[in-house]
């Protein structure tokens, strides 16, 4: 074969293989209950910021969303996904966290009639973090993907709980502590035993422990969705699955890094070389490469001060 075709098939396996990764994906949990799961790797042009698993609860009054994507030109292309499973209008939007993904499709929804639900810490967060969201969007999502987009925030905001009923369906909302953000919030729903967990339980990636999350709390915001004891858990990041999947893949990477990083302290050894320690038991979980030593380095400036 010519070169040239050699080229020409290496282009469109790779468009393949960007549109396959940027394609949202309706799983359905229960009746009427679905999980959208988008990309696991990083904010593209492609995936237009929808790097995360959304939720999607019909009712017989309108449909509740677990975050609204992450900016406004996602939050069109999930309600596309949203209209293939239903023609009720989405009237909530639930912002489990302070992350673009679960907060820049805002306006989008609103301007079709949704009200938006957020703890007031989420919403603080948003608002001090949103300048650099939309720097960082602006490069790797693109000034094309991210028009339209406004930093729009709840117009109902909660402390610690906030509870509602909706075309017979029961929705608890819980703050319980900072995990991946310090706004990070569970929606629990009581009669199907189905719980969408926001940034606090990550599977199939590894999680991220960024400047603003805190390692100790998440572990006790963790606790929190392992005690409702759910039947089914839609996790922020992978597809719907167990709490079994979810203990391994986000609490048991948790206490194993903080206890890797104490070991490292207590050995004597400084931030310097807290990177290169062994996390190869966690090698599984997508991009282990990128976030292993960062998740080490933030964890071991918590530890300083714990
Ligand atoms: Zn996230």
């Amino acid at each position: 074969m010519a070169p040239l075709s050699h080229l020409l098939i290496a282009i469109v396996l790779a468009l393949v293989a960007v549109s396959a990764t940027a394609e949202l994906k309706a799983h359905r949990v229960a009746d009427d209950v679905y999980a959208i799961v988008g990309d696991l790797g990083n904010r593209s042009p492609e995936n237009l910021g929808n790097n995360a698993t959304f939720g999607v609860v019909i009712t017989r009054e309108g449909v509740v969303l677990i975050d609204p994507g992450g900016t406004y030109t996602g939050a069109q292309r999930l309600h596309e996904k949203i209209r293939s499973l239903t023609d009720r209008p989405v009237v909530r939007v639930v912002n489990t966290g302070g992350q673009d993904h679960r907060w820049l499709g805002n306006g989008y929804f609103q301007e079709q009639g949704a009200s938006i639900v957020a703890s007031q810490r989420a919403v603080e967060d948003q608002q001090a973090r949103s300048q650099d969201q939309f720097f960082a969007l602006n490069a790797l999502v693109g000034a094309e993907g991210l028009q339209g987009t406004e930093p729009v925030v709840a117009d109902t905001r909660f402390d610690e709980t906030l509870a509602f009923e909706l075309g017979g369906i029961r929705f608890e909302i819980h703050h319980v502590a900072t995990a991946h953000t310090p706004g990070d919030a569970f929606v629990w729903l009581p009669g199907k035993r189905i719980v969408f967990t926001g940034d606090i339980v990550y599977t199939e990636r590894m999680l991220g422990v960024i400047e603003v999350s805190n390692s100790r709390d998440w572990l006790e915001a963790f606790s929190a969705v392992a005690e409702l004891n759910p039947e089914h858990v839609v996790p922020g990041h992978g597809a719907p699955t167990t709490l079994k999947r979810a203990r391994e893949d986000t609490e048991d990477y948790l206490k194993f890094l903080r206890t890797a990083v104490g070991e490292h302290m207590d050995a004597g050894k400084d931030i310097t070389t807290v990177g290169s320690i062994d996390q190869s038991a966690y090698a599984r979980l997508l991009n282990f490469e990128q976030l292993a030593g960062r998740n080490a380095q933030k964890v071991f400036t918590e530890l300083e001060w714990e």
